[in-house]
């Protein structure tokens, strides 16, 4: 049976969640009445992620496994999972059950009214941390504020895509991906389905403080040059405010005003200006740091292993962008 939808699921060590996971995408997947393949995605885990996937890989022909080599990250792992997946349309969702898998028959419903993205929007959050909730709203406002991009507000990356998209976003070989803006980039026909998200089913959230502010990172340097252009315009204020203060110094050195030798003023100008000066490098910094990413022409990810795409009788389109030598020739489609 050709593949209507292909579902993503990235998973970084999820062993409490992913059965409960896969029966719950089961059984939402079988009411569709079209055929369909669950794409799980390794993402390095290092408990029994892994086991539980293979398992049920021998027992479902619909189920398939992309193991990495390693933790590629979130982002990434979406990436590949687009770059196996053979449906005419693609949903990708967090294995955490937070996305409630029943919103996917109406996302499928609204892509065959025509929409070619039906992206999740959520109107609440359960479980999360109010810290996670503010940092969250203030980020996507903020983004909003600093680029042309059409990046809806309060989505993550639960959301339908038509092949169409799915192509343009296999040909985008950034590394510090930020899907969520890739779509919105992307364009096409778009539109919501709202939701409330859930609490995590079980285990605690993948995405620590530290990933959350390189996400957030990757999500404003990918979209906008504005962070740039602001530490521009403070050092144009800056010199332009020395140059001032010169002429200050300079009138009172020439009429002998209290040229008290000043000492307290010199350091707190010298910190002060340390200080910003520091900060505009710290942002150049990464852009620079980006740059240098996408400039060593690395592969996004390296596939250790795969599981279930062998299927004859499907059509399986495989690009991943790096496969270990030994194993090229069971992956259909390798471009090398
Ligand atoms: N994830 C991943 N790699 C990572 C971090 C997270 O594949 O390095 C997966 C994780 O297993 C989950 C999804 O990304 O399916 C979202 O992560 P999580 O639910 O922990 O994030 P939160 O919902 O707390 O923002
Ligand atoms: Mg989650």
């Amino acid at each position: 049976m050709e593949i209507c939808c292909s579902v993503v699921v990235p998973m970084f060590n999820e062993e409490e969640v992913i059965e409960h996971t896969y029966t719950r995408l089961k059984q939402v997947m079988d009411c569709t009445g079209e055929g369909y393949e669950i794409i799980f995605v390794n993402d390095g885990s290092r408990d029994r992620t892994v086991e539980i996937v293979a398992a049920i890989c021998q027992k479902d022909p619909h189920v398939k496994l992309v193991q990495f080599s390693r933790n590629f990250g979130h982002q990434v792992a979406i990436s590949a999972g687009m770059d196996y997946a053979s449906g005419r349309c693609v949903v990708i969702i967090d294995a955490d059950l937070q996305d409630p898998p029943e919103l996917i028959l109406e996302m499928i419903s609204k892509w065959k009214e025509g929409y070619e993205v039906v992206y999740g929007k959520r109107i609440k959050r359960k479980g999360e941390s109010v810290f996670k909730k503010v940092t969250a709203l203030l980020f996507y406002r903020l983004l909003g504020s600093m680029t042309q991009v059409d990046i809806p507000l309060d989505t993550g990356d639960f959301r339908l895509i038509d092949r169409k998209v799915c192509e343009v976003m296999k040909g985008l070989k950034e590394k510090n991906r930020f899907v969520r803006g890739l779509v919105g980039w992307a364009g096409f026909r778009q539109t919501s389905v709202e939701y409330v998200r859930d609490e995590r089913f079980a285990g605690v959230t993948k995405y620590p403080l530290r990933k959350m502010i390189s996400f957030a990172a990757d999500g404003i340097t990918s979209f906008s040059h504005k962070p740039l252009k602001i530490a521009s315009y403070i050092g144009v204020i800056l010199s332009i405010s020395s140059f001032v203060y010169l002429f200050v110094v300079l009138f009172q050195k020439w009429f002998e005003i209290g040229t008290v030798p000043g000492w307290a003023s010199i350091v707190a100008i010298n910190l002060f200006f340390n200080g910003i000066v520091l900060m505009l490098l710290g942002v150049m910094g990464e852009y620079i740091g980006r740059i240098y990413d996408e400039s060593k022409g690395r592969p996004l990810y390296i596939v250790s292993d795969t599981l279930g795409f062998q299927n004859k009788g499907e059509s399986v389109i495989v690009k991943p962008s790096y496969v270990p030598e030994g194993m090229r020739e069971q992956v259909e489609g390798y471009a090398g």
